[in-house]
């Protein structure tokens, strides 16, 4: 059994140095237990606050613990009434080949998910999950009305603005490079992309939002959020998902002037509803409504999700650093086994 564990904790961005690979036998399922064998690993933004101890909405991984991640899993061997070997579920056991599970947060695949296990982990789990509830229930958009959505291919935006798109809405995404930009336009069917990278990102912005925004879904911050600001309708509404230009920064304050007397006094004067949300406390009731929806707008084919996958466990680590940098286009899942 291969598992990877927090070494140490970074100080900025991590580094291979902060992970360490162990070698240990396949643990035995007790009674009411199950022994699950990872298929599909989810690597995510958030486990970057989880490797540093600075308070947060959950706990941090400690040091020489086995990293927590998503996972999509199949029984191997079971000692619980209600799995049975062969059934393929969604679990949190983590950077490892194998684990075992009391039932405890696990749920087993149905629907389409069955025929692309790894979707679990993203468009029909946690990340679609994140979208949707953030973008209706805090974005409210309405038809006619502008969407900007930042990191705008990844698993969240790229579902925040084709669910926009089915909302009636204009979306412009915030991507980083061309390549990115033009898969938004062509492929997602974003009405436009503008590339966070080039100096004139807030012009550009301006120019494509004649109408200013209504909705900004953030979860970037940094930038971004600099140019997308002054654009804000009267009433408009800003979901803060994430605000990954900062997760490595920890809570240093960066150089510059104070802006924050500019950030609130546009709260005051468009009365906007600026609302930050945790998908795994806040909407402990929706998942069963998502899901359904979700299925639906697959089945219709009205939701193309891409995925960036990466081979094997010991590919797991370079995978993640490079999520922080932007080097995914997608969803990034590891595959740990085959089926
Ligand atoms: P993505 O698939 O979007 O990958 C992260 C992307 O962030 C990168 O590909 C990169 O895209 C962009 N990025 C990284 N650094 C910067 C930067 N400095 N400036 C601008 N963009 C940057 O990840 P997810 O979809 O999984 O997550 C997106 C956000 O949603 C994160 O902030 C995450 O923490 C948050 N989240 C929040 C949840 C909640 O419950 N609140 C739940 C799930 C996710 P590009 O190359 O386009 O710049």
């Amino acid at each position: 059994n291969r598992r990877i564990v927090l070494a140490s904790r970074p100080q900025g961005a991590p580094t291979q140095e902060n992970f360490r690979q162990e070698q240990q036998s396949v643990p035995q399922p007790g009674k009411g237990e199950i022994l699950l064998r990872t298929i599909w690993l989810s690597l995510d933004p958030y486990m970057r606050g989880r490797m540093s101890d600075a308070p947060s909405y959950v706990a941090p991984y400690e040091v020489g613990d086995v990293l927590g991640a998503g996972t999509v899993a199949v029984v191997e061997q079971s000692q619980h009434n209600d799995y049975a070997p062969g059934d393929w579920v969604v679990s949190q056991s983590g950077w490892q080949d194998y684990a075992i599970s009391n039932g405890e947060g696990l749920y087993k695949l149905s629907g389409p998910v069955l025929k692309h296990p790894s979707w679990a982990l993203g468009m029909l789990g946690m990340t679609g999950f994140t979208a949707y509830m953030g973008l209706l229930d805090i974005g409210k958009p309405q038809p006619g009305e502008t969407v900007v959505v930042a990191a705008a291919t990844g698993a969240v935006g790229s579902m925040v603005g084709q669910i926009a798109k089915i909302k009636g809405c204009r979306v412009i995404g915030i991507a980083g490079g061309e390549e990115k930009c033009r898969y938004a336009t062509e492929t997602l069917g974003f009405d436009a992309c503008l590339d966070h990278r080039s100096d004139d990102l807030a012009d550009a912005l301006k120019q494509h939002c004649p109408q200013g925004i209504d909705v900004y879904f953030e979860s970037v911050g940094g930038k971004v959020f600099d140019a997308v600001l002054p654009l804000m309708n009267t009433k408009g509404r800003i979901p803060v998902c994430g605000l990954i230009a900062d997760y490595n920064s920890g809570a240093d304050l960066p150089e510059g002037p104070n802006r924050l007397p500019l950030f609130q006094s546009a709260i005051l004067r468009k009365r906007l509803h600026v609302q930050g949300f945790i998908i795994n406390q806040d909407y402990p009731n929706d998942f069963d409504g998502f899901f359904k929806q979700m299925s639906q707008w697959i089945e219709e084919d009205r939701l193309v999700f891409r995925e960036h996958t990466v081979e094997g466990l010991e590919n797991a680590v370079p995978a993640f650093i490079g999520l922080l940098a932007g080097k995914n286009f997608g969803k990034v899942v590891v595959r740990i086994a085959d089926d």
